[in-house]
C-alpha cells in the first residue's frame, strides 16, 4: 500500500488546497486539473507546464490511477462491455452503448447492490461497499482511454456524448460520492459532459430525490417497473420502504418551477407480471394524477440464468406502448443492446467469479 494520495476524484478546490499545503501557487490547482481531466494524462512527467520540482513533488506525493481492465467483450452491434478491477480487487462493469455518431457510457456506483430487485443480476449480488467519487470518474476515463477520447473533445465532436448512471449499484444509497463524481465529470474545463447528457437512474430512494439531482443538475429516471403498490412491491422488496406515492410526490417536489425538468420512467416488460392493458390504464391514471412531465423507456427483459421472470410478448409490447402513447406519453421501446454478449448487467462478473 502507498501513503501518496489518489488524485483522481478530489475536487478542484481539494487539489488547490494540497498544492498550497506544498507551498505551490493556486492557479497550479488549474493546470494540473487540465491535465488530469481535459488531457487524460496519467504520467506526470509529460505534464509540459509544470516546472521540473514540481512534477518531482507531485510524483512523491500523489497518484493518477485508473481501475484494471480485466475482461472486455464488444458485440457485433459494437456495444463494449468493461470488467472493473479497483485498487482493493473488487469489481464492476461498465457498458457503452454506441448509436450513430454518440453513445452512452452506463458507470457503476457501487460493488453490488443493497436493493435486491428480483428482476436484476446485480441484486443477487449482495452489497460490498460503495464506490469512492474517483472510482466512479475514473470508469468514464477508462472509456475514452479505450475511444482515444483525450484531450475532451468539442461537445459536437464528442463520441461518449452521454451517461447514464444506472450500472451496478444504487447511486442514491452512495449520494456524497455520486454528486462529488458527477461535479467532476461536467466540470467545464475537464472532461465538460453536459449535465442535460447526464441521467440518473435510481429504483425510488424517496428522500434523497430531490436533493441529489439538485445538488448535480442531471437528468432523473425512476425504475417504476409497476404501476402499483402491490406488483411493484413483489418486483422491488424496497417498495415497502418507498412507495410509489412518496417517489412520485418527490418528482413532482423536482419538477416545481423548472418546466425544463423531464422524468424517463423505466419500465421493463414483465410476461403476466405488470403487462397488461388494464397496468397499462393504471399506469396511466397515475401520471394523470401527479401531473408529471414524462416519458417511459419500455425494456424487453432480458433473462439471465436463475431468474424468476419471462419477457413479455412482442404483442403485448406494442399494445402498452400504444396506450401509452394515445394518453399523450412518449413511450419508445428500447432495443436490445449487446445480445451476443453478456449483456444484463452484473453477468461478466458473476461468469468471471466463477470462473
Ligand atoms: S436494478 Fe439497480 S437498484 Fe435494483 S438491484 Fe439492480 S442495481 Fe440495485
Amino acid at each position: 500500500m502507498t501513503d501518496k494520495t489518489e488524485l483522481i476524484g478530489l475536487s478542484k478546490t481539494e487539489i488547490q488546497e494540497k498544492l498550497i499545503q506544498m507551498g505551490e501557487k493556486p492557479f497550479r490547482a488549474k493546470q494540473l486539473w487540465q491535465w488530469l481531466y481535459f488531457h487524460g494524462e496519467t504520467d506526470f512527467d509529460k505534464m509540459s507546464n509544470l516546472a521540473k520540482d514540481l512534477r518531482q513533488k507531485l510524483k512523491n506525493n500523489f497518484t493518477i490511477t485508473r481501475p484494471k481492465i480485466v475482461a472486455e467483450q464488444v458485440s457485433k452491434d459494437k456495444t463494449r462491455k468493461w470488467l472493473l478491477e479497483f485498487q482493493d480487487g473488487q469489481r464492476v462493469e461498465m457498458v457503452y452503448i454506441p448509436e450513430d455518431d454518440r453513445g452512452a457510457v452506463c458507470i457503476s456506483t457501487q460493488v453490488g447492490c443493497a436493493v435486491g430487485c428480483r428482476f436484476c443480476h446485480t441484486g443477487s449480488q449482495k452489497l460490498t461497499r460503495n464506490l469512492t467519487a474517483g472510482e466512479i470518474v475514473s470508469q468514464f476515463m477508462v472509456a475514452r482511454d479505450t475511444y482515444g477520447e483525450w484531450p475532451s473533445p468539442t461537445a459536437e465532436t464528442r463520441y461518449l456524448s452521454n451517461i447514464v448512471v444506472m450500472g451496478m449499484g444504487e447511486p442514491l444509497h452512495n449520494p456524497e460520492n455520486v454528486i462529488k463524481a458527477l461535479n467532476i465529470l461536467t466540470d467545464g474545463e475537464g472532461i465538460a459532459i453536459s449535465r442535460r447528457r447526464i441521467t440518473m437512474s435510481t429504483s425510488g430512494i424517496a428522500p434523497k430525490i430531490v436533493s441529489t439531482l439538485k445538488a448535480t443538475g442531471v437528468r432523473l429516471a425512476i425504475s417504476l417497473h409497476a404501476p402499483n403498490n402491490q406488483i411493484r412491491s413483489k418486483i422491488m422488496p424496497i417498495n415497502d420502504r418507498f412507495p410509489i406515492e412518496e417517489i412520485l410526490k418527490a418528482c413532482q417536489e423536482y419538477q416545481s418551477g423548472d418546466g425544463s425538468r423531464y422524468i424517463t420512467f423505466e419500465y421493463l416488460m414483465l410476461k403476466d407480471v405488470n403487462d397488461s392493458l388494464d397496468n397499462a390504464r393504471e399506469l396511466i391514471a397515475l401520471m394523470k394524477k401527479y401531473k408529471l412531465r414524462a416519458s417511459f423507456n419500455l425494456i424487453p427483459f432480458n433473462p439471465w440464468p436463475g431468474c424468476i421472470f419471462q419477457p413479455s410478448t412482442e404483442k403485448n409490447i406494442k399494445a402498452f406502448a400504444d396506450a401509452l402513447e394515445k394518453a399523450g406519453f412518449a413511450a419508445p421501446v428500447r432495443v436490445a443492446r449487446g445480445q451476443d454478449i453478456l449483456a444484463a448487467c452484473g453477468q461478466l462478473k458473476s461468469q468471471k467469479e466463477k470462473s
